[in-house]
C-alpha cells in the first residue's frame, strides 16, 4: 500500500512562511513503506513563502482577504489525481490546515482559533474513498 503524506511532516519548506512541520513520528513510521510526498497549497500554484490563509464558509481567504479558493480546489485535485494513480490507500496530512487538516481547522478569523472542518484536500480525498489521518494518529 502506497501511503500520501503531507511534505512538511517530512521536513521540506513548504508551509505558507517557507518552514516545515518535521515530524519524527511521521518519518520514523514511513522508513520501512512506500510514500509520495505532496504539498497541495504549491501544487495550487502558490508561492513559498506566501500569506496565511484560512476557511471561512466554502471559500478560501488570505489573511490580506483575497480570495484564493481556486487554488487551493487546483491543488486538491492535483493531489487526487496523485493518489489515485498511485493506488493509495491512506494519507497522513498536515493537521489544523485549510488544505490538510482533518476535523479541526482555523475558523477563519486569523486569531489563532479553531473549529470543527476538514482541510479542501481532505474533503476531496474522502469523497473519493481515501482514509486520511493528521499526524497525531501516530501518538
Ligand atoms: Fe503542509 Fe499541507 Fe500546508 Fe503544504 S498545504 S505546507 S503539505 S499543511
Amino acid at each position: 500500500m502506497k501511503i500520501l503524506v503531507s511534505a512538511c511532516l517530512l521536513g521540506i519548506n513548504c508551509r505558507y512562511d517557507g518552514t516545515n512541520c518535521a515530524n519524527q513520528a511521521v518519518i520514523e513510521y514511513l522508513q520501512d513503506k512506500d510514500y509520495i510526498t505532496v504539498c497541495p497549497e504549491q501544487l495550487g500554484g502558490l508561492s513559498t513563502p506566501r500569506l496565511p490563509s484560512e476557511i471561512r464558509g466554502d471559500q478560501v481567504f488570505d489573511s490580506a482577504g483575497n480570495e484564493v479558493t481556486a487554488a487551493f480546489v487546483q491543488g486538491a485535485k492535483a493531489v487526487l489525481q496523485l493518489a489515485l494513480e498511485n493506488n493509495c490507500e491512506l494519507a497522513i496530512l498536515k493537521s489544523e490546515s485549510p488544505s490538510c487538516g482533518k476535523a479541526r481547522i482555523f475558523d477563519g478569523s486569523f486569531s489563532g482559533n479553531l473549529t470543527v472542518g476538514d482541510g479542501i484536500t481532505v474533503k476531496i480525498l474522502q469523497s473519493r474513498g481515501l482514509e486520511v489521518v493528521n499526524e497525531d494518529w501516530l501518538i
